[in-house]
C-alpha cells in the first residue's frame, strides 16, 4: 500500500476515492495478497495454510470464518506479552476495546500503526465530500462533542482503549487544527479530559461562547448529541454564570480544561450571556439549535442502525430545519465506508465501501435478511462472497481480513447492498446481529437480556409470584434512554387463600438483578458514562401478552410460529402495553462496573 495516498487531502482525496471505487476488485485482491505477504508467516495463518501455496484461493479453501471467540486466544496471549507475530507482520501497538463483548468483557481489537493512516485517510474524505454540497465550512467553526475515555493497558503494557480515543490522541487528530476546515470549538484538552461532565461542560460552554460562528453541530452517534442538549438543558444557567463573569466554574478541576478554558473566556460577557439566557429560558426547546447556533447548516451524527431511535429528538431541537448528516461506517476492527451523498434523508443514507481499508467478504444472507446466521453457527469456508460478487437488495454479514491480524473475522452487522459506486458495493446499515436493546454504546443481545431475566424472576417465587412473560423496549423518550421491561406477574394463592400485593422492594431488587447481570458495556453505560438511565420494570395486567399476541396476529403474524417478541419496536403494540401498567419500578442503584 502506497503510505503517500493515505495522505491524501481535498481533491486529491476525491480523485483517489473516485479510482478506488472504479479499480474495487482489483484494490481488493491487492489488499488480500499484500496481507498474505506480510502476514503469511504469523502462528495464525501458518496453521492453517503451511503446506499450501499462500494465496487467495488457498486462503478461501483453508482459513476459516471466525467469530471472536475462535482469536480470543491468541489476542490473550499478545496482550499478555507475547509476540505480535501471533497474529500480524507488524508490531501491534494497541488494543482497541470495541463496544461488543464477549464473555462479558470488551472485545479488543489488535491494530497497528499505520491502520492511524488508513483512519486519516478516511477521516480526511469527509469534508471534500460535504463541501460539494455546503460549501464554505472553511469560514466558521464546528462544534463537534467528542470525548476520550480512561485508558486501560495489557498485561503486557500495550494500551487498551476504544478507537476513537486512540485518534484522539494521535499526532493525526492534533495536526487537523492547522486546517481551516476542521476549526473546532472544543479544545482538544477538553475532548481529551476523561471525566466526561468536566469535558462536556467545557466544550458546551465553548461551543456557546462562539456561537456565532458555528457552521455545524455534531458528535459521533446521535446519543452523545442528545446527552448534550439535556447536560445543556440542567446546566444552561451556570454556563452563562461563566460567560457572564469571564470565570470558569469552580467545579471543573481538570487542569487541562482549565488551561483551555482561560483562553477561550477572556473577559466578561454579559451581552452574550443575556442572549443565551433569553433563549434558553424558553419553556419550549423546540428549535433551541437554530435559536443557539443560528448559522449552523447540520448536524452530523450516526443516525443509521439503532440510532435512527434518536432521529425525532434531534428533528424535534432543530425544527426540522438542520438535515442530519451521517458521514462514515466503521468499527474498531476496521474502517468501511463513507457516505458520498451526505445530505441524503438518514432512511436513505448507503456508505460506499473503501476497497483500501482491509479485505472484505460477505456472507450472504438471502433477499431479506432472513437467512441470518447465529454466532455460533459455522460459516462455510466457502459460503462468503467477494465485493465483486454481491447483488443488489441483497443482505449480507460483513466479514473483515485486516493488516493487524484478523482473518475473515465476522463483524457481526447486517448490511443490504443497495447499488455500487463505480465498482464498489454501497451499503445500507441494517442492524448489529442479534441486538435486542441499545441506547448508547451498549448492544445487548436476546441470549443476554433473557438470562438476565431468568436470574432476576427468582426473586419473585419465594413471593408465590411467577414471571409469565416479559419483552423489552429502549425507551428514549427521556434523555439519558433506559431499559424498560415489561413484566407479567402470576400471583399464586397463598396459604390463607389471599395473593400478596406487589412488594416494591422486591421489584426493584428484580431491576438491580437484572442491572447486574447485563455485560460490561451496559454496566459502564450505566455507572460510568452515565449514558443509559436506570432500568424501569412495568407491570402489565394478567392477558396482556394474550392480548400482544392477538394484536399481532390481527396484523399478519402466523399463529404456528408466533413467538413473543423479546423487544417491541413498533408504536401501536407499544402503546398496548403501555394501556395495560398496573405500576413502575425503578433500580435503585447504579450496577457493579470495574474498569
Ligand atoms: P465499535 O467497534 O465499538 O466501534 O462499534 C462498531 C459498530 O458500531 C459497527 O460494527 C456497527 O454495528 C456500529 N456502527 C458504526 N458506524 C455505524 C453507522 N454509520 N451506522 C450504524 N451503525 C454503525
Amino acid at each position: 500500500m502506497d503510505g503517500k495516498k493515505l495522505e491524501y487531502k481535498g481533491e486529491e482525496a476525491l480523485k483517489e476515492v473516485e479510482y478506488l471505487t472504479s479499480n474495487a476488485p482489483q484494490c481488493q485482491e491487492n489488499i488480500l495478497k499484500e496481507i498474505l505477504k506480510r502476514n503469511g508467516s504469523t502462528e495464525y495463518l501458518k496453521k492453517y495454510l503451511e503446506g499450501s501455496s499462500y494465496d487467495i484461493l488457498a486462503f478461501k479453501n483453508h482459513v476459516p470464518v471466525i467469530t471472536y471467540a475462535d482469536i480470543r486466544p491468541y489476542i490473550q496471549r499478545i496482550a499478555n506479552g507475547e509476540d505480535s507475530s501471533l497474529l500480524s507482520g507488524h508490531t501491534i501497538t494497541e488494543m482497541l476495546c470495541s463496544s461488543g463483548t464477549s464473555a462479558g468483557e470488551p472485545k479488543l481489537m489488535p491494530s497497528i500503526a499505520e491502520d492511524l493512516d488508513r483512519r486519516t485517510f478516511l477521516y480526511n474524505l469527509i469534508i471534500p465530500i460535504i463541501n460539494q454540497y455546503v460549501p464554505g465550512l472553511d469560514e466558521g467553526k464546528a462544534m463537534y462533542l467528542y470525548f476520550a475515555k480512561a485508558e486501560m493497558s495489557t498485561p503486557s503494557g500495550l494500551p487498551a482503549r476504544p478507537v476513537l480515543t486512540s485518534y484522539y490522541k494521535s499526532k493525526h487528530f492534533k495536526c487537523r487544527s492547522r486546517d481551516p476546515f476542521n476549526d473546532f470549538t472544543s479544545p482538544d484538552q477538553a475532548i481529551l479530559c476523561t471525566n466526561s461532565d468536566q469535558s462536556m461542560y467545557c466544550q458546551l460552554l465553548s461551543g456557546l461562547v462562539h456561537r456565532h460562528k458555528v457552521l455545524r453541530l455534531g458528535a459521533v452517534f446521535a446519543s452523545a448529541f442528545l446527552r448534550a442538549i439535556s447536560f445543556l438543558e440542567r446546566n444552561w444557567i451556570n454556563l452563562c454564570d461563566d460567560i457572564r463573569t469571564g470565570q470558569l466554574s469552580s467545579s471543573i478541576t481538570d487542569s487541562g480544561c482549565r488551561s483551555a478554558m482561560s483562553d477561550i473566556l477572556k473577559s466578561p460577557d454579559p451581552q452574550l450571556a443575556d442572549e443565551i439566557k433569553m433563549i434558553c429560558s424558553k419553556k419550549l426547546w423546540k428549535g433551541i439549535l437554530c435559536q443557539l447556533w443560528p448559522k449552523a447548516k447540520y448536524i452530523e451524527a450516526v443516525v443509521t442502525g439503532s440510532m435512527a431511535q434518536y432521529i425525532p429528538a434531534l428533528e424535534l431541537y432543530s425544527a426540522g430545519k438542520l438535515p442530519l448528516v451521517c458521514t462514515m461506517y466503521a468499527s474498531s476492527e476496521s474502517y468501511f465506508g463513507v457516505n458520498l451523498k451526505p445530505l441524503s434523508d438518514p432512511a436513505e443514507v448507503t456508505y460506499t465501501l473503501l476497497p483500501n481499508m482491509a479485505y472484505f467478504e460477505f456472507i450472504p444472507l438471502g433477499d431479506n435478511g432472513l437467512m441470518s446466521m447465529d454466532e455460533e453457527e459455522e460459516v462455510p469456508k466457502d459460503k462468503p462472497v467477494d465485493l465483486a460478487h454481491v447483488r443488489v437488495g441483497c443482505y449480507y454479514e460483513l466479514v473483515v481480513t485486516t493488516f493487524a491480524g484478523l482473518n475473515r473475522y465476522r463483524i457481526g452487522d447486517v448490511v443490504q447492498v443497495t447499488g455500487f459506486h463505480n465498482q464498489s458495493p454501497q451499503l445500507r446499515f441494517i442492524c448489529r446481529r442479534n441486538v435486542v436493546l441499545s441506547i448508547d454504546n451498549d448492544k445487548t443481545n436476546e441470549e443476554d437480556l433473557h438470562n438476565s431475566v431468568t436470574l432476576a424472576k427468582k426473586l419473585l417465587e419465594p413471593d408465590n409470584a411467577l414471571l409469565v412473560e416479559y419483552t423489552s423496549y429502549a425507551d428514549t423518550s427521556s434523555v439519558p434512554g433506559h431499559y424498560v421491561l415489561f413484566w407479567e406477574i402470576q400471583h399464586h394463592a397463598t396459604t390463607n387463600g389471599g395473593t400478596n400485593p406487589l412488594d416494591a422492594q422486591l421489584l426493584e431488587d428484580c431491576c438491580m438483578v437484572v442491572e447486574e447481570a447485563l455485560d460490561y458495556v451496559y454496566r459502564r453505560c450505566r455507572t460510568y458514562d452515565k449514558s443509559v438511565g436506570p432500568l424501569e420494570i412495568r407491570v402489565v395486567e394478567p392477558g396482556t401478552f394474550e392480548a400482544l399476541m392477538d394484536h399481532f396476529l390481527k396484523n399478519g403474524a402466523s399463529i404456528n410460529q408466533y413467538k413473543t417478541p423479546r423487544c417491541i419496536k413498533s408504536s401501536s403494540a407499544l402503546e398496548l402495553l403501555d394501556s395495560k401498567v398496573e405500576a413502575y419500578f425503578f433500580s435503585p442503584r447504579s450496577p457493579t462496573w470495574i474498569p
